[in-house]
C-alpha cells in the first residue's frame, strides 16, 4: 500500500497480460488506492480493478489513510494490522470469481506482507504466490531478521543472520528502531512474523529482481524459503518499462511533478555528461531540518551540479510550502542546482546522460531505476529493508558508497563533500563504480529482451514464462 509496492504490482500485471493475452488480472486493494490506479491502467483491457471496503477511521487511523506514504510509524503499524480486516471481503470476492470463471485456473498473487491471502487460497484449493516488491537479498535478510530477531540473542554490535553464510554480518545500526526494540510481542513483530510465516506457505515467490544481477540474494532466498522463486524484474513504472523494451526516450505526463518535465530536461541538457548528482529519498521519507542543512552545505562545497527533489523536513506537514531557511542562503538558486519541490520525474532524470550519481535512500525501485541506467549510488538508507539493500550494493555489487545510515544519522557537511567527490569522480573508485553500474545496467536491459539479435532470451522473460508454466500446471486442481 505504498508507491514502492503499487508500482511493481501494476508493472507485473502488465508484463503477465502481455506475455499471455489470455490471462485476466484483477488488482484488488482499498478504494482510494484503486482510484489512484484507474488512469494508469485504463488502457489495459485484461486488467480490471476491484475495491474492497475499508474505513480507516474505524481502525483509529486518520481519515482516508489507505497507504503508508504520509503516515507516522504508529499509524503505519496500525494500518498494517488493519489490512487484515480486508480478509473476509477478499474471501467473498474470490468466491464470486471462482463461480464466474469455473474451470479456469486461478492464482492469488499477494504482497508478502499480506500473508493472510494464503489462508484464502488454501480454503479454495487455489494457487498462491507471494510477491516481494523488494530485491532478493533485502527480502532474504528482512524475512530472516523479523522471524529470528537475532539481536535479542547477543549484546554484540555485529552478528550473523540466520540462514546466511557466517562471514555475512549485520550491525545493530542496520536495524530500524522498530526492529531494534522488537521482542516478538510488540505490534511490529506480531504483524510481520505472522504475515511472513503465512507467506512462506505459498507455492512460490515472485521477486522484483534479475537472476544475473542478484545471484547471491536469489540463492539465499531460495535456500531459506524452500519454495520456487521467479525473478521477473525489473518491474519498473510502466512508462519506464516501455523505454527499456523499445529503447525510446521517456516522456511521462509530469502531472504530479513539482516541475515541468521539459524544463527539467532543458536544465539537464545544459550540463556535461555524468556531471549531475540527483538527490531523492523516495516517496515516503524526509530527513530532519539539521540533516537537510548539512547535506545542502556539503553539496554546495563540492560545486557539483545537482537536482534535488526536496520535501519539508521531518516534523513539518508534507504539504507545507518550501521555506528558504531549510537550506543555506541562495542554495539551488544559481545555475548549478535545481530544487524540485515535492515530487520529481525521477524516471526521466535518471535516464538523462548528464546524471552521474544518485544520492538515494536505497528503496528498491530507486535502486533498480538507477542501476538500469548505469548510475552509481550514494546510499543513505532510512528504513524498511533499505540498509540491507545498501549493504548488498556496497559489498556484493561495488556500486555504492554508504554516506549515512538511519533517520537519526549525524550528517557532517565535510563528510558529505568527501563522499560526493569520490562517487562523482572521473577516476579511481568513482570511475570503477560507474563501470560496474554500467555492466549491471546492461544485464538488466538484456534480461527483458525477448528476441535479441543473437536469438538469446532474457532471464526475466524466461522466469516469467516459468511462472506462467507453473500456473498452467495448476489447472488440474479445478
Ligand atoms: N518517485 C518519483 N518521484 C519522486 C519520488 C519517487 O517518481 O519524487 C518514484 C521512484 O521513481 C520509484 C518510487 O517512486 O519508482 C519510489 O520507490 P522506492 O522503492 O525507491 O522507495 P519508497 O518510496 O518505496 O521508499
Amino acid at each position: 500500500m505504498a508507491q514502492g509496492h503499487m508500482i511493481p504490482f501494476t508493472s507485473l500485471a502488465k508484463r503477465i497480460t502481455e506475455s499471455n493475452p489470455s490471462m485476466k488480472i484483477t488488482i484488488v486493494n482499498t478504494p482510494l488506492n484503486i482510484q489512484s490506479l484507474k488512469t494508469t491502467l485504463s488502457s489495459f483491457p485484461n486488467i480490471s480493478l476491484s475495491a474492497l471496503p475499508f474505513d480507516a477511521a474505524r481502525h483509529g487511523l486518520p481519515p482516508n489513510s489507505e497507504n503508508t506514504d504520509t503516515l507516522t510509524p504508529v499509524h503505519t503499524v496500525r494500518l498494517f494490522h488493519a489490512s487484515q480486516s480486508l480478509q473476509p471481503h477478499f474471501h467473498a470476492l474470490i468466491a464470486k470469481l471462482i463461480a464466474t470463471v469455473r474451470k479456469t485456473p486461478i492464482c492469488i498473487i499477494s504482497d508478502v506482507f499480506f500473508g493472510w491471502a494464503v489462508e484464502i487460497a488454501e480454503c479454495f484449493g487455489i494457487a498462491h504466490v507471494g510477491f516481494s516488491t523488494g530485491g532478493a537479498y533485502g527480502t532474504a535478510v528482512y524475512f530472516s531478521i523479523w522471524m529470528n530477531l537475532p539481536h535479542r540473542r547477543t549484546d554484540a554490535e555485529e552478528f550473523g543472520i540466520d540462514g546466511f553464510p557466517e562471514e555475512i554480518k549485520i550491525c545493530r545500526s542496520h536495524l530500524h528502531p522498530n526492529l531494534l526494540a522488537a521482542d516478538g510481542s510488540d505490534d511490529w513483530s506480531v504483524f510481520f512474523q505472522k504475515q511472513i510465516s503465512l507467506t512462506l506457505k505459498s507455492d512460490g515467490l515472485i521477486c522484483n529482481s534479475i537472476e544475473e544481477v542478484e545471484p547471491l540474494g536469489l540463492q539465499l532466498l531460495r535456500q531459506n524459503t524452500g519454495v520456487p522463486v521467479w525473478p521477473v524484474g525489473p518491474l519498473l513504472p510502466l512508462q519506464w518499462l516501455e523505454s527499456l523494451f523499445s529503447g525510446s526516450g521517456l516522456r511521462g505526463d509530469g502531472k504530479k511533478s513539482g516541475i515541468e518535465i521539459e524544463k527539467c530536461m532543458e536544465w539537464l541538457d545544459s550540463k556535461a555528461e555524468d556531471s549531475v548528482l540527483y538527490i531523492s529519498f523516495g516517496s515516503q521519507n524526509t530527513i530532519s531540518a539539521p540533516q537537510m542543512m548539512e547535506l545542502a552545505k556539503g553539496v554546495e562545497f563540492t560545486k557539483t551540479p545537482f537536482v534535488w527533489v526536496i520535501r519539508p523536513p521531518m516534523g513539518f506537514d508534507l504539504g507545507e510550502k518550501f521555506r528558504p531557511e531549510w537550506v543555506p542562503e541562495g542554495f539551488g538558486e544559481n545555475k548549478n542546482g535545481l530544487l524540485i519541490h515535492g515530487w520529481g520525474p525521477q524516471l526521466e532524470i535518471l535516464q538523462h546522460r548528464s546524471v552521474g550519481g544518485f544520492l538515494s535512500h536505497c528503496g528498491w525501485n530507486s535502486v533498480l531505476e538507477s542501476l538500469s541506467q548505469g548510475v552509481p549510488i550514494i546510499g543513505w538508507p532510512l528504513r524498511a529493508e533499505q540498509s540491507y539493500n545498501a549493504k548488498m550494493l556496497v559489498e556484493e555489487m561495488g556500486v555504492c558508497v554508504e554516506m549515512a545510515r538511519g533517520a537519526g544519522s549525524r550528517i557532517d557537511a565535510g563528510e558529505v563533500e568527501k563522499v560526493i567527490k569520490v562517487v562523482m569522480g572521473r577516476e579511481g573508485k568513482g570511475q570503477e563504480m560507474r563501470r560496474r553500474a554500467g555492466e549491471i545496467g546492461e544485464k538488466i536491459r538484456r534480461s527483458v529482451r525477448d528476441d535479441g539479435e543473437d536469438g538469446q532470451r532474457g532471464s526475466s522473460v524466461v522466469a516469467l514464462e516459468a511462472f506462467l508454466g507453473f500456473l498452467m500446471s495448476k489447472r488440474e486442481l479445478h
